[in-house]
């Protein structure tokens, strides 16, 4: 792991993009804090008659460009600093991916595996209650991040309606059809990446060649790129997620995987494949690597042990800033998180917009227009890379900094 915590992280990766920003100290010293961070208690009745205590969080980073977007993610490790950092990713990413909206996140410390339907029902409308005064439409917008799914929004969409006495169906996006969501939603992020990724493999001269991959975490974004990227070529040799990996040189089957994950719960031990480490699934020699999970999996100790030739980050923080230097030294083209992951927030924008104009559109025109928003940030952030010289998560921070400090000076530092 990083030695930094994920919001050192963050503050890294805003000083590394600073050099190449002509603006004024005052505005990277406010967006190097979070606005406000809600922490909330929330005890939870359990099968068993005992009450658990657990911990959640809301932060809000920055809404200079519109009201805090961001995702909720259930974890047995959330903690405030990642819940801190996360939002602020989001404020990046909102900005990159030209999104009217600021930068907001939400965590849960819990296991939710470990926990029975009601009870995840009983958790997430006490989680929702608690950040009930914290949020809405034009305030904060939250979404499914890790662990969580449309039916966890839609427990937090009932809770917050019922509060509120009204119909909101925009307060939260990541919705069943049923409620309100969007077609395109449940795979937009996996989507999104194909898109800015085929955009990359055609600058870097690999598009149109078969090509090998390998995912790091078999959740929603990761199994969704496995079903979707032959599209563009690539073949899966590898996957993994956290109880080990599995390795075919040949590819792992879409469908028989995703049978045995849904059987086992988890890609190891899959008979269309070879049982291997997390490491081991880090360092094999592919084209292209996708880790889908979590923070800070390639980090100073396993870099120099990557394989790829290019890094699509899935994930939020997936590449710690040593890891950064060291991919850069041997060559390795990460494509950062705020613009790879960027198709999630996209079709929650898209599925905010339907929700206020009761106007559906066709699951066409949603990848459609996703596809051209996010081949239109691919390019300009490339134009900033190629002309700066620098790495692409420096040129999609300038970017998406310039964006956000733009708007700060307009609206002033007030009060
Ligand atoms: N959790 C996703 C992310 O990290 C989606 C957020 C959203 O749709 O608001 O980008």
């Amino acid at each position: 792991m990083s030695k930094m915590n994920p919001y050192e992280m963050f503050l890294k990766q805003v000083d590394e993009a600073v050099p190449y920003l002509n603006v004024e100290q005052e505005f990277i010293d406010v967006l190097k804090e979070p606005k406000e961070v809600l922490e909330v208690t929330i005890p939870l009745r359990l099968e068993d008659g005992t009450v658990k205590v657990v911990k959640g969080w809301r932060s809000h980073h920055n809404n200079a460009l519109g009201p805090y977007k961001g995702g909720v993610r259930y974890h047995p490790n959330v903690s405030k600093d990642e819940v801190m950092a996360l939002s602020a990713w989001m404020s990046i990413k909102c900005a990159t991916a030209m999104l009217p909206y600021g930068g907001g996140k939400g965590g849960v410390r819990i296991a939710p595996r470990e926990l029975s339907k009601a009870e995840l029902e009983r958790l997430s409308r006490g989680y929702a209650l608690a950040i009930a005064r914290f949020m809405g439409t034009d305030i904060d917008i939250p979404a499914p991040d890790v662990y969580t799914n449309p039916q966890v929004m839609s427990w937090f969409l009932d809770t917050y309606e019922k509060v509120k006495g009204w119909n909101e169906p925009s307060c939260y996006t990541g919705k069943p059809l049923e409620l309100g969501g969007s077609l395109g939603r449940g795979d937009a992020t996996a989507r999104g990446g194909m898109y800015v990724l085929r955009e990359a493999l055609k600058e870097v001269g690999l598009y149109g060649k078969p090509l090998t991959a390998i995912i790091q975490g078999y959740g929603n974004a990761g199994s969704n790129a496995h079903g979707l990227y032959s599209e563009i070529g690539l073949t899966v040799v590898a996957a993994s997620d956290s109880k080990g990996g599995t390795y075919n040189p040949k590819g792992l089957n879409y469908e028989e995987l995703m049978k045995h994950k849904k059987v086992s719960g988890t890609v190891a031990d899959f008979p269309g494949g070879e049982r291997l480490t997390n490491e081991e699934v880090l360092e094999i020699r592919a084209d292209v690597l996708i880790p889908a999970a979590l923070e800070g999996v390639i980090n100073e100790a396993n870099a120099a042990k990557v394989n790829a030739k290019v890094v699509l980050e899935l994930a939020n923080g997936p590449t710690t800033p040593e890891a950064d230097a060291i991919l850069e030294e041997a060559g390795t083209l990460v494509v950062p998180d705020v613009l790879a992951n960027s198709g999630g927030v996209t079709v929650s924008c898209f599925e905010w917009i339907q929700g206020r104009t009761g106007d559906f559109w066709t699951e066409k025109t949603v990848h459609e227009k996703l596809d051209e928003r996010l081949t239109h940030a691919f390019h300009e952030i490339w134009k900033i890379k190629k002309q700066q010289g620098i790495r692409m998560r420096q040129a999609a921070y300038v970017r998406a900094m310039g964006r956000i400090i733009a708007a700060m000076r307009f609206r002033g530092i007030w009060p």
